[in-house]
């Protein structure tokens, strides 16, 4: 459970359309995290060869609703690892973000999109987004 009443209801409503069709028998840890890689490939898949702006997607209705529902599947699942978990992901994605955010310190990070030379250059490794 989180402290957020929203997220909690949407995974509730997750857990129930799963256990209705007593599908908790397959979710397991490894499974899941193969079904959100699957979903966020499917996410990506919408862009092949193509690069639009967010802008383009929002004047594009048909690709806008076929990325939400990526997005979707996508968080369906990570809400569903959370919940199997007993886990807070407001409170996962928070101390997430105070690790990137001493990570990449602003000033040193700021404008650069070579996080990955960053990291060297500061010796706090790379890897793990
Ligand atoms: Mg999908």
């Amino acid at each position: 459970m989180s402290e957020n009443p929203a997220l909690d209801m949407l995974t509730e409503e997750i857990m129930h359309f799963v256990e209705e069709r007593d599908w908790l028998q397959y979710h397991t840890p490894r499974n899941l995290a193969a079904a959100l890689s699957v979903e966020a490939g499917e996410l990506l898949e919408l862009f092949t060869w193509e690069n639009p702006s967010f802008q383009d997607i929002e004047r594009n209705p048909e690709m806008r609703a076929r990325m939400e529902e990526e997005m979707a599947d996508v968080m369906i699942y990570l809400l569903e690892m959370f919940c199997l978990l007993n886990s807070d992901p407001v409170e996962a994605v928070r101390r997430k973000m105070e690790v990137n955010a001493r990570k990449y310190p602003v000033e040193l990070a700021r404008g650069r999109a070579d996080k990955y030379g960053l990291a060297k250059e500061r010796n706090v490794g790379g890897g793990g987004g």
